[in-house]
């Protein structure tokens, strides 16, 4: 690829080949003409921590699909592609992983910035086709159907043949007519205003085809061992729309172990310990000596060998979400744990040789009272008392969310959030750190949540352009 002359794009040009370097290639992808730009509208630590932006690039590959990946960062101008460093203007299909409700901005900053308009009504023929998929339009495709030309719902498993073969074919409008086919397309630009979602089921077992050193999952092979959750938390989302909940087989997870021995590997599932062959898949890993990290585990259910084998990664840190500041606020946030699960579970740790914990918490709901914040503050005492060292709180305000039984809720006003964070580090011991999310944010987030179609460049307008 041609280096670019002026000095800002070659900074930015220069960044995106530098991270490259840095991605081992454990999975050769099939090489094509590029044709299909695949966006994750986030930085590359996030991207490259989500197994989506390497997996839907491997099934479209696989069909014969040229595919090359971005990410974002807020002061790339021309949005360099990984594997070729091609500008984004190259690609004539647009396919963004909209993942997070707050990635609306980044994503309206990339067409911006290419001078794409937002709306898909203003757009001319020569303008790429901006299709968008991810987990946000499982809960609310109509935030997106006035920026995208398609929105595709649920897993893309469901329909890769059709999927691919409509952007095999050649020419914006008969591209169109053969997405308009697919039951998970909804577009409103082209008049389909329903779609039909579909899970996939995990018989292919989803791996990374790269590591990376700047992933959370430092330098480890992802693999998806279980998609949706058998739990139904009020306040999250994955417990109501990605249902039923699929599991991969042991011995499929094995196989895929058993062809790359050499890597360490993250294991990303929505609770790992729900996964069902939990036992075998240990002891199989501990038998060959693997190391890996899990996305995330529920602390009443974890043993011993899990923990000893995650310490003997990289774990230094045991990270637990009660979610409520007591159990009554638990039991109001259909958090199905228990305090003493959450105590022995924290023993059985610091047991194993953990010195440090990360506690997440949700505030403000209504329901809160001081008994409540007493109960969080017993329990602080207690980690101590068993014997951690550094005790971590990360807080965050509760974002009700559309499609959950606190969809009709309100967020808590900035003023009491921020009183509940004064309150909360003034009681706490002063040896515990507080991490408290940023109120802003969470409520970009919320509101974000629940646009609808024209709200959505109206808000973008409002909210992210400059003027
Ligand atoms: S256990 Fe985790 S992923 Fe499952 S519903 Fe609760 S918060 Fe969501």
């Amino acid at each position: 690829m041609r280096r670019p002359r002026d000095k800002e794009s070659f900074k930015e040009f220069d960044y995106v080949s530098k991270i490259h370097r840095h991605e081992k290639l454990i999975t050769q992808i099939p090489g094509n003409l590029p044709k299909v730009a695949l966006i994750f509208p986030n930085n590359y630590k996030v991207a490259s921590s989500s197994l989506a932006w390497s997996w839907i690039q491997q099934l479209l590959a696989n069909k014969g699909v040229g595919v090359q990946r971005f990410f974002y960062e807020e002061t790339f101008k021309r949005f360099y592609s990984m594997e070729e460093q091609r500008p984004i203007d190259e690609f004539s299909i647009w396919l963004i992983t909209f993942q997070f409700e707050n990635d609306l901005k980044n994503i309206a900053d990339i067409l911006i910035k290419r001078g794409v308009p937002l709306n898909v009504l203003d757009r001319a023929d020569y303008h790429p086709l901006v299709i968008v998929g991810g987990p946000v339009n499982l809960f609310n495709v109509e935030l997106i159907t006035d920026i995208a030309d398609f929105a595709f719902v649920g897993d893309l498993e469901c329909s890769i043949d059709e999927f691919s073969n409509a952007l095999l074919t050649e020419g914006k409008s008969k591209i169109a007519e053969e997405l308009l086919k697919i039951p998970q397309i909804y577009s409103k630009a082209y008049g389909k205003k329903e779609s039909r979602n579909c899970y996939a089921n995990l018989n292919m077992v989803p791996v990374s085809h790269f590591v990376t050193p700047f992933s959370v999952f430092k330098d480890k092979l992802l693999i998806e061992i279980g998609r949706g959750c058998i739990r139904r938390c009020a306040f999250c989302v994955t417990g109501y729309t990605k249902k039923p909940v699929k599991f991969a087989k042991v011995e499929d997870v094995i196989e895929v172990l058993e062809r790359h021995k050499d890597e360490e590997v993250g294991l990303i599932s929505a609770t790992i310990t729900d996964y069902p062959y939990l036992d075998t898949l240990l002891n199989y890993m501990e038998k060959e000596n693997i190391k890996f990290s899990v996305s995330s585990m529920r602390v009443d259910d974890v043993n011993e060998k899990l923990l000893k084998l995650l310490k003997a990664t990289d774990h230094q840190s045991f990270t637990v979400a009660p979610e409520g500041i007591s159990q009554r606020i638990r039991d109001i946030m259909l958090k199905d744990i228990t305090l003493e699960g959450i105590i022995s579970g924290l023993s059985l740790g610091h047991k194993v040789g953990f010195e440090e914990v990360k506690l997440y918490y949700i505030i403000g709901l209504s329901e809160e009272e001081t008994d409540d914040y007493d109960e969080l503050f017993w329990f602080i005492h207690q980690l101590y008392d068993i014997g951690y060292r550094k005790v971590t709180l990360s807080i965050n305000p509760l974002v009700p969310k559309p499609k959950t039984p606190f969809e009709d809720r309100k967020m808590i006003d900035r003023k009491e959030y921020e009183e509940k964070i004064t309150y909360i580090k003034k009681n706490l011991p002063n040896k515990a750190r507080i991490y408290a999310e940023s109120y802003k944010e969470s409520l970009i987030q919320y509101q974000i949540s629940r646009l609808r179609g024209e709200d959505t460049i109206d808000f973008i307008e409002k909210h992210f352009m400059k003027r």
